[in-house]
């Protein structure tokens, strides 16, 4: 078992995918490493699944008859129940935009086909340390950010703030570093974990999401960009 995942309940993932040797092949791997294996093999049933089995990851596959998965990852993240359930985007497309694109529509990561098992399950690893497995205990403040990490709540202003998996980890590491540089790759390491490989620009998108989500409108943009540098949680502007 890896470190980081609990060793008393095996984490459970929801494998949204139509075709049926595919669904085989992770299902024994999956299987194999620890893991739980529950089956979609189209956007309605993943749906359903998802309520019935409450997975602690859901596996996406891009193309799905009747509703595409980027369809199935947005209803995922407007309703209250799912808004912070890790999902991997699997894609067809090696076209970088099409990546930035699911991510956009709130995956938190994207593997795409063909994948080798070893680096998909390097990604669920990785996610599923970021999503839950060994919560920080504590509270966070920085201008008018709290972070109760004990509670996993965030509050600017006194209003919630919701936040991705991927998104509260980065912001948990920034205001354990007020007012630091960091480069992507520093922020790789710390949040992604140094066994994955992740593109660089992946941090750009994150970013562009934790943004959007903690900052208002009105509101002093706290996520500074220092160009060739990185990024640091900051109150002065560059
Ligand atoms: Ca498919």
């Amino acid at each position: 078992m890896p470190e980081g995942i609990s060793r008393l309940a095996k984490p459970l993932v929801l494998v949204v995918e139509d075709e049926a040797a595919l669904v085989t092949m992770l299902r024994y791997n999956l299987e194999k490493q620890g893991f739980r294996v529950e089956e979609a093999t189209d956007g309605q049933e993943a749906m359903t699944r998802i309520a019935e089995t409450q997975p602690d990851l859901v596996l996406l596959d891009w193309m799905l008859p009747t509703m595409s998965g980027l369809e199935v990852c947005r209803q995922i993240r407007r309703r209250s129940a799912t808004r912070d359930l890790p999902v991997i985007m699997v894609t067809a497309r090696t076209e970088d935009q099409d990546a930035v694109r699911g991510l956009n529509t709130g995956a938190d990561d994207y593997i795409a086909k063909p994948f080798s098992m070893e680096a998909l399950l390097a990604r669920i690893r990785a996610l599923l340390r970021r999503s839950s497995a060994v919560p920080s205990k504590g509270q966070l403040a920085f201008h008018d950010i709290a972070m109760d990490l004990t509670a996993h709540r965030v509050q600017r202003n006194g209003r919630p703030v919701h936040l991705g998996p991927t998104e509260y980890r980065l912001l948990e590491f920034f205001m354990l570093h007020p007012r630091r540089v960091f480069s992507r790759e520093e922020l790789l390491d710390a949040v992604w974990g140094p066994d994955i490989h992740v593109e660089p620009r992946t941090v750009d998108v994150h970013i562009r999401r934790l943004r959007k989500s903690i900052n208002a409108t009105g509101e002093l943009d706290i996520v500074r960009t220092v160009r060739a540098a990185g990024y640091a949680v900051d109150t002065e502007p560059v």
